[in-house]
């Protein structure tokens, strides 16, 4: 099969969460299978250089836009998967991150920019873009690439295409005046289409147009459909529920495997447990915590959002403290979260480190050397850190919602003696649910036997991408051998006013 994997982050080249760990690894999967499959992102200063040799493989013009946009060809870092960066200075060279500023604003003008990554997209899709390739299927993945089944629905020969939630809660929503300037089709201003209580939606191209929506756990699959998960899209997803499905993200043990992860102070697997120890050493180094003789140290890195809970955690200092354990927290995010941890740090520095950054290299020392995982996000797509602390013998503290129902199984009395407990879940969403949760971890930890099997069980769960390659390219097939139209293409009108929106 020939698949375009559309994307706006992928690791090594550039990343902010848990869509470009899985825009890295699950390309590289499918190539394994034998597929051809090709990967295609914006080129941000950080993804050209670490790109490496790149090429020029053309110039294309779209609609939109007067200066023609590059197209450089090279490889995804360490793997055969051909890479395409679409270059268009004006819209991605600038310093910062892919949606941000440094100082964390939103690009004011991230509408026109992926806006223009997706007709470059949709060019390539279609052959239009002096690649003399046609992909029989277009993966497209959160709102950045909304507008790419949009695109496409309509057009005659079209490759397939799925849209896949990583993040319903980001949507890609512009007013009235930013949608005009787009000069994409008028017809699409409206509730059935890409509108959404009164601003353009990105994410519903995708969620309209695709021939198949599937989102990153089954769980999750099942929560947008309803009022307390679907940010107000369950309607629609309700409405397109015979093509949404869910399929767990995978995890690139390469990357994430406490055996030969070079960025930890000891390597160690389930047989040397014992040289885990090294690592809880270097951690509260890091942070600047003193070593205290029987303390568990429970970890967290994360964006610092609503969706990720440590408000919760923030609530309970007080509770916590009490009970002989230090945390240490690596985020950034919300300036409230990162106050509220700066101060409880402040205030308790010999049992809270916090660090406010992103540094890559302390979130894999943090999975190794903390005891406990802390995950009490308030809705969680799949979630991958949960999965890498499993494979690192930090058993995970989660709530049950998303993914995290999916791969983390609780401690109960019944899970231990049959041996497949390796985390702690908690169902309702408040502090004193996590607290309760968190005395549970602690009364396990204080047994040693029962905490190496949980720890043990823990690193022998399995979510690596091969298992969820092989879903996504049944789902491929499917939809080739089962292709949708759109109702809109059925209607003259608003055929021809796609055809004019030219990539
Ligand atoms: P999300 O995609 O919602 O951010 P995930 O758990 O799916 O959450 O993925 C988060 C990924 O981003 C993980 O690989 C995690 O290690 C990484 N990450 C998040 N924040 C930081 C940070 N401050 N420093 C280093 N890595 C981070």
């Amino acid at each position: 099969m020939n698949i375009l994997f559309a994307t706006s982050e992928a690791h090594p080249l550039i990343k902010t969460g848990g869509l470009a760990d899985v825009s890295g690894s699950l390309p590289r999967a499918l190539k394994a299978a034998k597929q051809e499959v090709r990967l295609v992102l914006p080129a941000y200063p950080a993804a050209i250089s670490a790109a490496g040799k790149l090429k020029l493989e053309s110039d294309i013009v779209l609609a939109g836009s007067h200066t023609p946009v590059r197209l450089l060809q090279g490889w995804l870092p360490g793997s055969r998967v051909r890479l395409y960066l679409v270059d268009s200075p004006q819209h991605f060279a600038r310093p910062g991150g892919p949606y941000q500023d440094d100082a964390g604003k939103e690009w004011p003008d991230n509408a026109a920019r992926f806006a223009l990554f997706a007709r470059a997209v949709s060019a390539i899709a279609m052959n239009r873009a002096g690649l003399d390739w046609r992909p029989d299927l277009v993966h497209c993945n959160d709102w950045q690439t909304g507008l790419v089944p949009a695109l496409l629905a309509c057009r005659a020969q079209r490759p397939a295409t799925l849209f896949t939630i990583h993040n319903l809660a980001y949507q890609g929503l512009f007013d009235w005046d930013t949608f005009t300037g787009l000069k994409l089709p008028q017809e699409w201003w409206s509730s059935e289409r890409l509108e959404f209580h009164d601003q353009f939606s990105f994410i519903k191209g995708g969620l309209v147009y695709a021939d198949w929506i599937n989102t990153v756990s089954p769980t999750y699959a099942r929560e947008i459909r309803t009022a307390a998960f679907g940010c107000g899209l369950e309607g629609l997803l309700q409405y397109r529920q015979d093509r949404l499905s869910g399929i767990l993200n995978g995890a690139d043990y390469r990357v994430w495997n406490p055996a030969k992860d070079k960025l930890l102070a000891q390597t160690y697997s389930a047989r040397t447990l014992e040289r885990k120890r090294a690592n809880k050493q270097a951690l509260q180094r890091a942070f600047g915590l003193p070593e205290r003789a029987g303390f568990p140290l429970l970890g967290h890195v994360g964006r610092l959002v609503d969706q990720k809970g440590l408000d919760l955690v923030i609530e309970l200092i007080p509770q916590l403290i009490q009970r002989r354990l230090q945390l240490v927290v690596l985020g950034s995010g919300q300036p409230e979260l990162e106050q509220g941890l700066r101060a409880a740090a402040r205030q308790y520095p010999e049992q809270i480190g916090v660090r406010i950054e992103y540094d890559e290299q302390l979130a894999h020392l943090l999975e190794a050397g903390s005891d406990l995982f802390l995950m009490p996000s308030r809705f969680e797509p799949c979630g991958l850190n949960q999965i890498y602390s499993l494979r690192y013998g930090t058993p995970p503290i989660v709530r049950h919602t998303g993914g995290m129902a999916d791969t983390v199984i609780d401690a109960t009395d019944e899970h231990l003696a049959a041996g497949s407990a390796n985390g702690f879940v908690f169902d309702e969403m408040s502090g004193e649910a996590l607290l309760a949760a968190v005395d549970r971890a602690l009364g396990c930890y204080g047994q040693s036997q029962q905490w190496t099997q949980l720890q043990r069980a823990g690193m022998a769960s399995d979510f690596s991408w091969p298992r969820s390659a092989d879903d996504y390219l049944a789902l491929y097939q499917r939809l080739l051998d089962d292709p949708v139209e759109h109702p809109d293409c059925r209607r003259r009108g608003v055929r021809n006013v796609q055809a004019e929106a030219v990539f």
